[in-house]
C-alpha cells in the first residue's frame, strides 16, 4: 500500500471514532488540559487557529432580530459560532417573531451545576400548551466541543418557520424541499432543546479546552482538571449499570471521574438528563428523536448497548439472565446476546436512518452512512434509548425512536479535532438541517 493510501486508510478508521477518540475511550485525553490551561488565551487560541471562531457579542440584539439560516437564504454566512448568550437570544426572538402558536419557550424545573436554567421550546404542532401534538425532538449540545450543533439547530428553525410562513419550501445544497413538506414538517409539533450541556459550552467556548461533559464538581479531584463533570450520554437510564450488565472487557462507559465517558453517580443523576427525561414527560406524544453529535459522517441507529434482533423477547436488557454478556459485537462464541426490539419497530428505525443518511449525503456529495449504534462502539446510559426504556418500564407511556446523528469530519490542523474550520462549519450547517428535515418527514410517513 503506498503511504498515501495507507494514510487515507488510517485516518478513515480514526474518523469512525465519531465524538470520541480511540485514546479517549480507552481513559485517555486528547489534549494535556493543565498545560493547554496554563497557556492562557491568546496561546490557546493559535492552538486552534483556522476554527471557526465563538462570536463575541448578540448578533440578535437580545432577541430582536430573527436568526435566517441557509435553507432560506443560500447566501447566509457563518463566520462566528453562536454563543451562549446568542443562542437564548435567538430562542427570544423567535418567540417573539412567531408568537406563542407557532413557538413557545419553556424553562425547565433542574438548574445545573453552575446554576444556569435549561430551557426548551415548541415550535409548530397544534399550537396547545404542552401535552398533545408534538411528536418530534430534536436536541443539540449535549457534547460542548462538538461546536456547531447548536447553531445547526436554531439556524433550520429559523428556517423552518419562515418558509412556513412565507408559504415557500427550502433548499440546502443538492436537496430542495417543496412548501407542502416544510407545512406537513412543522404541523407534525416539534420540540427543540438547543443546548442540553450548558455549563460544558460556556467553560468550552471560554477555555477552548475541548471540552465534552458537564461541570459537576462533586467527584472532582484537586489538580486534576478532567476529572470534573459527568459525560451526559452516559448518564440516561438504559443499562447504566455498566460493570453488571456488560460482558467483561467492554468499556461502554466508566467509573473514573477522570474519564470522558465517566458515567455519574446513578442513572439520571445529573440536572441536564433530569430535564431533558422531565421533557419527555410534558410531551407524551413524542415519538421520534435526534440527537446531534460530531464528527463521523454517520447516521446511528438501533440499541447502543447491543446490536438488535426481532425473535427472542427474552434478549433484553431488563432480562438479569444476560448480565455479564451483553456489549459484544460482533458476538463471540458463548457470549452471544443481541436486543430485542419488535420488527416494526426496528423498520421504522433502519428506513428513518438510511433515509436521513441518504438527504445528508445528496446534500452536499459528502457520503454518510447509517449503522447500528453499537457497530461503532457499545454505549450504556445513552440519550437514543431513553424513549424506549420509558415505554418498556411504562406501557402506557409512547415509545420514542432516537437516532444520533455525527454530522462532520475531524479538523486534524486544530489541537482540538471537534472545533470546523469555516468550509467544514458550511457543509455541516448543510447536512445537518437537511437530517433534521428528513426525520421529520420519516415521522410524517412512518407515524
Ligand atoms: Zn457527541
Amino acid at each position: 500500500m503506498k503511504p498515501s493510501t495507507l494514510l487515507t486508510f488510517l485516518a478513515h478508521l480514526v474518523a469512525t471514532e465519531a465524538c470520541l477518540t480511540e485514546q479517549e475511550r480507552h481513559g485517555g485525553h486528547i489534549i494535556d488540559l493543565k498545560a493547554h490551561l496554563a497557556r492562557g488565551t491568546i496561546n490557546r487560541r493559535q492552538a486552534n487557529l483556522g476554527t471557526v471562531p465563538v462570536a463575541v457579542g448578540d448578533r440578535f440584539q437580545n432577541g430582536t432580530t430573527v436568526p435566517i439560516g441557509i435553507g432560506y437564504n443560500a447566501n447566509a454566512t457563518f463566520d462566528t459560532i453562536l454563543n451562549c448568550e446568542e443562542i437564548k437570544s435567538a430562542v427570544f426572538g423567535l418567540a417573539k417573531q412567531y408568537g406563542k402558536d407557532k413557538f413557545q419557550y419553556f424553562e425547565m424545573p433542574y438548574k445545573t451545576y453552575e446554576n444556569r436554567a435549561m430551557y426548551g421550546a415548541r415550535v409548530g404542532g397544534s399550537g396547545k400548551k404542552g401535552d398533545k401534538g408534538y411528536k418530534v425532538l430534536l436536541e443539540s449540545g449535549i457534547h460542548s466541543r462538538e461546536r456547531g450543533g447548536p447553531d445547526h439547530l436554531i439556524y433550520f428553525i429559523s428556517d423552518l418557520l419562515r418558509a412556513a410562513k412565507d408559504k415557500k419550501g427550502l433548499v440546502y445544497g443538492g436537496m430542495s424541499y417543496s412548501t407542502a413538506q416544510v407545512q406537513s414538517a412543522l404541523s407534525l409539533g416539534i420540540v427543540i432543546i438547543p443546548v442540553v450541556n450548558p455549563d460544558g459550552l460556556a467553560f468550552d467556548q471560554a477555555t477552548d479546552s475541548c471540552w465534552r461533559k458537564n461541570r459537576n464538581l462533586d467527584r472532582a479531584i484537586d489538580g486534576e482538571p478532567v476529572s470534573v463533570g459527568v459525560d451526559l450520554n452516559r448518564n440516561f437510564a438504559p443499562v447504566w449499570n455498566f460493570t453488571k450488565a456488560f460482558a467483561p472487557g467492554v468499556d461502554p462507559s466508566s467509573d473514573d471521574p477522570n474519564s470522558e465517558i465517566y458515567h455519574g453517580t446513578g442513572p439520571l443523576s445529573e440536572p441536564e438528563t433530569k430535564n431533558v427525561d422531565w421533557t419527555l414527560d410534558q410531551f407524551p406524544d413524542l415519538g421520534w428523536f435526534l440527537d446531534l453529535h460530531s464528527p463521523a459522517t454517520l447516521v446511528l441507529y438501533g440499541c447502543c448497548h447491543d446490536s438488535n434482533q426481532a425473535v427472542d423477547r427474552a434478549q433484553n436488557w431488563q432480562n438479569k439472565t444476560f448480565d455479564g454478556k451483553r456489549g459484544v459485537v460482533p458476538d463471540r462464541s458463548g457470549f452471544e446476546y443481541k436486543e430485542f426490539l419488535e420488527q416494526k419497530d426496528w423498520d421504522a428505525l433502519t428506513l428513518a436512518a438510511a433515509r436521513v443518511a441518504g438527504g445528508m449525503t445528496d446534500s452536499t456529495g459528502r457520503f454518510y452512512r447509517s449503522l447500528q449504534a453499537p457497530h461503532l462502539y457499545p454505549s450504556s446510559g445513552c440519550s437514543a434509548d431513553q424513549g424506549l426504556v420509558r415505554a418498556a418500564l411504562d406501557p402506557k407511556k409512547k415509545k420514542m425512536y432516537g437516532i444520533g446523528v455525527e454530522f462532520g469530519e475531524w479538523n486534524y490542523q486544530a489541537e482540538c479535532l471537534f472545533y470546523p474550520t469555516q468550509e467544514q462549519h458550511r457543509l455541516n450547517m448543510i447536512e445537518s438541517s437537511v437530517a433534521f428535515m428528513e426525520l421529520l418527514l420519516a415521522a410524517v410517513r412512518l407515524g
